[in-house]
């Protein structure tokens, strides 16, 4: 069958009104009945999967960095409208395990795959890979055989030019046969709108699977850990970060006064923690002190943060660690 890749980018649509099958006796004659499922976001670390998920949520869900790898967990985000709920299952990027911690990452990757009624599968536009990398990127082969429609996604179409994007659309077309392409940018929430409404179309007819003015199913805690880990990704380079694990040992809401939040960062070596703590305790203090405000848009109140670092030799390489530390189920 032959596809009409033009379908999805915007002021191309070409779809048509998707027939409507009422369910006797559940809605009323006459009114769209209420859609409501999965939508997996995939793809190679740094592609932009958070950011879009952020910009349609409308919420800051999942931490973004200008490094790759930052999402470990399967994030999930909630949004209603009108006539249906879309729940976004934000992925770590799919790669090569090379330790216990990746193998986690991809796994989560993997099972989000098996939960998604649609998968969005999201290249670079700077960036995109063509031909044989096309052809043998693990994500796509994975992809052929999930049975579920995909969507191709290309972002960051704001740093590039309109002629180079119709190349990697005809590429990655010839490789895979994707339900719809869009080209997007999630920063300048262009295509965007036009992306949600095709993903919701995919989706079976249920009624909203989560109360509808819920946007998350993670914790407040999950939150707070995400926000000084991302901290820890602003301020130092290579290993520390991706080397570092955050836990919340106590939250504490106290009557009249702030809230009290006191979290242990983990590192693998002593070395590294006297780097994450600094001279004097420098480093620590201005990470704690960011965090402290990005913690306190999140909860809408002011906190104490108090953080501590702590040694825990090759915790990622550990799969007791890796559970402590909720990345693996
Ligand atoms: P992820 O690893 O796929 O989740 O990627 P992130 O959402 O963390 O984004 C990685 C980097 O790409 C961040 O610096 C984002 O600000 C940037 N980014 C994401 N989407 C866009 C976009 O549409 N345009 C531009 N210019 N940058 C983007
Ligand atoms: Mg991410």
């Amino acid at each position: 069958m032959q596809r009409d890749f033009t379908s999805g980018i915007p002021g191309f649509r070409t779809d048509l009104p998707i027939p409507m099958i009422p369910k006797t006796g559940q809605e009323p004659a006459g009114a769209a009945p209420f859609r409501s499922g999965y939508a997996a976001i995939i793809g190679k670390p740094n592609v932009g999967k958070s950011t879009l998920m952020n910009a349609l949520i409308g919420q800051k869900i999942s931490i973004v960095t200008p490094k790759p790898q930052t999402t470990r967990h399967k994030v999930l985000g909630i949004l209603s409208r009108e006539a249906d709920q879309i729940i976004f299952l934000d992925t770590p990027g799919l790669l090569t395990p090379r330790y216990a911690l990746h193998k986690a990452m991809v796994d989560s990757a993997h099972s989000a795959i098996g939960d998604a009624d649609v998968v969005l599968f999201m290249i670079d536009a700077t960036n995109p890979g063509m031909g044989r990398e096309i052809h043998e990127e693990p994500a796509l082969a994975a992809l052929r055989t999930c049975g579920k429609p995909v969507f191709l996604v290309i972002n960051k179409i704001d740093l590039v030019s309109k002629s180079s994007i119709l190349p990697v659309i005809a590429s990655y077309a010839e490789n895979f046969s994707f339900k719809e392409i869009f080209p997007i940018s999630a920063i300048a929430l262009t295509g965007t709108q036009e992306l949600l409404d095709a993903v919701a179309i995919q989706l079976p007819i249920h009624p909203p699977y989560y109360p509808t003015d819920m946007v998350s199913e993670r914790s407040e805690r999950f939150f707070v850990e995400e926000l000084i880990r991302e901290q820890i990704f602003k301020k130092f380079r290579s290993e520390i970060p991706y080397s570092t694990a955050v836990q919340i040992i106590d939250f504490k809401e106290l009557e009249g006064r702030k809230d009290l939040i006191q979290a242990e960062i983990f590192v693998e070596r002593d070395s590294q923690k006297g780097i994450l703590i600094g001279k004097d305790g420098k480093a620590l203090k201005e990470i704690g002190e960011l965090a402290r405000k990005e913690i306190e848009i999140f909860l809408e109140r002011p906190v104490y943060l108090e953080l501590h670092v702590k040694a825990r030799e090759k915790w990622r390489k550990k799969e007791e660690w890796l559970k402590r530390f909720g990345y693996r189920s």
